[in-house]
């Protein structure tokens, strides 16, 4: 599974990074950086959404309430989820939480 970091983090990370190379002149140590960042700015940028996690509470009669936002489906006898249904279509939380 790939995993993704933010660039902007990941740039701020290496100028203030103080470790191994501390002892470098401070112009290879600012160099180093430079091609690390220019390393980062060059790769491949993703649109990443977080995943929002919902699940699905009975409110009676065949119907179903996101607890994330509260949208309200019809004609279910038993969980949505059970139907295919794992995202609230009005919010897009994934249907995965569990009851505790
Ligand atoms: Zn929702």
């Amino acid at each position: 599974m790939k995993e993704y970091i933010d660039r902007k983090e990941a740039i701020s990370a290496i100028r203030e990074y103080r470790g191994y190379f501390q002892d470098q002149k401070s112009t290879d140590m600012m160099l180093l950086k430079m091609e690390a960042e220019n390393i980062l700015k060059d790769l491949e940028t993703f649109d990443i959404v977080p995943v929002v996690h919902g699940k699905w509470i009975y409110t009676g009669k065949e119907m179903w309430r996101c607890n994330n936002c509260d949208n309200e489906i019809a004609g279910y006898d038993k969980m949505p989820s059970e139907y295919g249904v794992n995202y609230c279509d009005r919010c897009g939380a994934k249907m995965d939480e569990v009851e505790e």
